[in-house]
């Protein structure tokens, strides 16, 4: 029997939310992103089901996002949710913390802020899906929405193209101060637009929002674009036409969450496309996919969002912190 020592030395480390943002860069977020999405594509990391819960209590909604990559040996899992409350507190409404775990032991390694990191890996799944499936030539990015995600978004997007023009539309009109400040600091002209104009103008569309019911419709969508569809992560949501998906080559993160809490569920229930049509972006990012097969067709990426991602960009933040000695380290 080796029985663990009253004097053993494990440590975990904590990075605070309030560190985060000195700490990782959207750039490390879009390589932590793109590897995880090539280990799914092996199948060497898996998700674990996402537990999501309205727990009548303070209306919020609360669950869990977790697996494990057998690759970098990312074990853990994102706890959080939706506290609509909290704004009138002064706190953010999206809480969540990232919980990593040793894989050969099973003992906690790290507690680490989740909030500003689900931006970052939100906009690096889009970011991976534009570098991939988009045209080389795009020149005008669409932003359909203007939430709190929406700047992540567009900076991670014009990483990956030489965009020359932003174009937006939002269904609250008075929050795309956010899309004309962010596309300004890029050094990029605004124009707020109808959704028909933004699909005439658009060779990249970025959808972020908390719709219901379809904005974009497929007819107002030029051939040759690529669409990066973020905001559907639940049952229930919808940001585009479902026969936008019939016309389109579909790629998703993962393709059981994209069947049945992505942009795809719609398209799936009418039996427009099948669970076979929809592609795994990683499988492109490995070379087993050829992605866009021609400079007219339309690609559409479902970014479900998986708790691989969260675990990737958690632990780079914790191997940063660690490098840089400003890891907080306590003996647990
Ligand atoms: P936010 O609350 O800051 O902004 C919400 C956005 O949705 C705004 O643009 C708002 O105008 C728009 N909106 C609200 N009601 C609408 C309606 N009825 N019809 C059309 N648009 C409407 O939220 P956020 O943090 O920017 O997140 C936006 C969406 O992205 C949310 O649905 C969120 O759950 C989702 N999200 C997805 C991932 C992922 O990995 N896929 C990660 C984070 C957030």
């Amino acid at each position: 029997m080796n029985a663990p020592s009253p004097t053993d030395t494990h440590k975990v480390t904590i990075v605070p939310e309030a560190e985060i943002a000195a700490l990782m860069t959207p750039e490390d977020a879009f390589g932590a992103v793109e590897a995880t999405f090539a280990a799914m594509a092996t199948g060497a990391a898996y998700n674990f089901p996402v537990i999501r819960e309205d727990i009548g209590h303070a209306e919020a909604l609360y669950g869990f996002k977790s697996g494990f990559d057998r690759e970098s040996l990312a074990m853990g899992l994102k706890s959080g949710g939706y506290w609509p409350g909290n704004e009138a507190r002064g706190l953010t409404n999206h809480q969540s913390t990232v919980i990593l775990f040793d894989a050969d032991t099973g003992r906690v390694t790290a507690l680490v802020g989740g909030n500003l990191l689900t931006a970052l890996r939100t906009a690096a799944a889009s970011a991976v899906s534009i570098k991939h499936l988009a045209r080389p030539d795009a020149k005008v990015l669409g932003m359909v929405g203007a939430g709190h995600q929406s700047a992540f978004q567009m900076r991670a997007a014009c990483a990956q193209r030489d965009f020359e023009k932003v174009v937006g539309w939002n269904y609250h009109p008075e929050m795309l101060t956010r899309l004309e400040d962010t596309a300004r600091d890029l050094g990029l002209p605004f124009e707020a637009v109808s959704l028909e104009e933004l699909g005439a103008q658009s060779d990249v569309i970025i959808t972020i929002t908390s719709s219901h019911q379809a904005q974009l419709m497929s007819d107002w969508v030029k051939p040759g674009t690529h669409i990066a569809c973020m905001g559907t992560d639940t049952k229930g949501k919808q940001e585009v036409d479902a026969q936008l998906l019939a016309r389109a080559a579909v790629f998703t993160d993962e393709v059981a969450q994209s069947v049945s809490i992505g942009e795809a569920q719609h398209a799936i229930a009418q039996g427009l496309i099948a669970e076979s049509d929809i592609a795994q972006i990683g499988a492109v990012i490995n070379g087993a996919h050829p992605g866009r097969s021609s400079a007219e067709e339309i690609t559409l990426f479902d970014g479900t969002g998986v708790g691989l991602q969260d675990l990737a960009v958690a632990a780079k933040v914790v191997d940063l912190a660690v490098a840089r000695g400003v890891a907080t380290q306590v003996a647990f």
